[in-house]
């Protein structure tokens, strides 16, 4: 290797370093080395060591050939052969096919790719029309397959380490749920307990006025518990995937009106206001969508009390997008990707009562719909969330 080809190895490893994610570090490991080793294609397989069989998981085309990059099944055999000899492989054009186009005509090289000391996939090159690979260029892609398995085994690191904290995310959680499900069962109990003994008590005559409280704090925590109970069962059931879903043509904007309606009978100092533009029905569950917006309401209505909450409709030509927006206190930016998940409270001081099930089973109901849900939150401003649902052939 000359003096030049050194100083280019040196300054794209130093590149290479500094890149954060695997594909890009990749990207630039090849673009830049095509000053020294031109090709038009390269791609990495690996092999699956249940099956055996290879699957292309980098593809890059860089000279001709461009639409190479979205299949990279071109480099498939190749691949398969330097797995199964364990070696270099080289792929020429045969004598016969050099009489045809010569820019038709590939050279394909098949480079070992080590992860740890496993052989575990390969880096093949494609080039257009030659000239043939030298021993320098060889050598110039043995060094790359090599630097780009230390790619993917960190690539490979990351991902074990997100899924390491993801579990231990989730059992952390359970663990919550436990307490916080004890806590919110024992308290709906106490109360109807407390309230229906002092009712039964043989040496107290209480007035029609305090046997109508008593009566109505009774009635108002059975609701809880069964809410309570309600959404332990359908958690359970959407992660199980064992709820029956009825789908209808429905009219999202009425469903909407129609909760609003039925909240603000129980809660009549809310304020909400509509920006509704004309929207066609949809291919939907109705019961299953009021049940997303009575959670969204029951969470304004807890995490931004006293707040105007504003709710948009509109279409476009294969959406239907709504927005959902308080004007509360707002959620941390950190905690926003957890919030939909299964028993997920944001952290701080509990003085809000809830089980972390709410959002959870809005998302698996959206998307259900093959919809999409997410919040937005601004600290001090307020929080949107905002539902997507496709809009299409709903068998009108
Ligand atoms: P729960 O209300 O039972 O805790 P959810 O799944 O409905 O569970 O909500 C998850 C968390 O998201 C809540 O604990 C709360 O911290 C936060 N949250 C939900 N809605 C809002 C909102 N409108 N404003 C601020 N925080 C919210």
């Amino acid at each position: 290797m000359d003096a030049k080809t050194l100083t280019l190895l040196h300054d794209i490893f130093q590149e290479v370093q500094q890149k954060r994610d695997w594909k890009t570090a990749l990207d630039t490991l090849f673009v830049s080395a095509r000053g020294a080793f031109v090709f038009d294609n390269v791609a990495i397989y690996l092999e699956d060591p249940k099956t055996k069989s290879v699957e292309g998981i980098y593809a890059r085309a860089v000279g001709r050939g461009k639409t190479a990059e979205a299949d990279a099944a071109w480099g498939e055999s190749v691949a398969s052969d330097v797995l199964a000899k364990k070696q270099i492989v080289l792929k020429q054009p045969t004598q016969l096919e050099k009489n045809s186009d010569r820019l038709a005509l590939a050279h394909l090289l098949g480079v070992p790719l080590y992860i740890g000391s496993r052989l575990s996939g390969a880096l093949v090159f494609i080039r257009f029309g030659g000239p043939s690979y030298s021993d320098p260029h060889i050598q110039l892609a043995s060094l790359q397959s090599f630097w780009a398995a230390a790619l993917i085994e960190r690539k490979e690191l990351q991902e074990a380490r997100a899924e390491l904290d993801s579990v231990q995310r989730q059992m952390r959680l359970q663990d919550d749920f436990v307490s916080t499900i004890t806590h919110e069962l024992r308290t709906p109990l106490g109360f109807i307990k407390g309230y229906s003994t002092s009712l039964l008590r043989q040496d107290t005559i209480w007035d029609d006025a305090t046997q109508r409280e008593f009566l109505t704090i009774i009635d108002e925590e059975t609701d809880r518990l069964t809410k309570l109970i309600e959404d332990m069962l359908e958690s359970a059931r959407l992660h199980s995937k064992t709820l029956q879903f009825k789908f209808s043509p429905v009219r999202v904007d009425s469903l909407v009106r129609d909760v609003t309606t039925r909240i603000t009978t129980h809660h009549p100092q809310l304020r909400v206001s509509f920006d509704i533009q004309p929207i066609p029905p949809i291919h939907g569950d109705g019961k299953r969508l009021s049940q997303v917006f009575e959670n969204l309401f029951s969470n304004a209505i807890k995490y931004a009390p006293d707040s105007q909450l504003t709710i948009a409709m509109y279409a476009t030509a294969d959406k239907l997008r709504v927005t959902f927006a308080d004007k509360g206190e707002g959620i941390p930016q950190e905690y926003l990707p957890f919030l939909f998940e299964r028993f997920y409270r944001v952290p701080g001081e509990r003085t809000v009562t809830g089980t972390g099930l709410g959002l959870y089973i809005c998302k698996q109901i959206i998307e259900e719909h093959h919809g999409t849900i997410w919040a937005e939150s601004v600290l001090g401003v307020g929080t949107t969330f905002f539902i997507e649902l496709p809009v299409g052939d709903t068998g009108l």
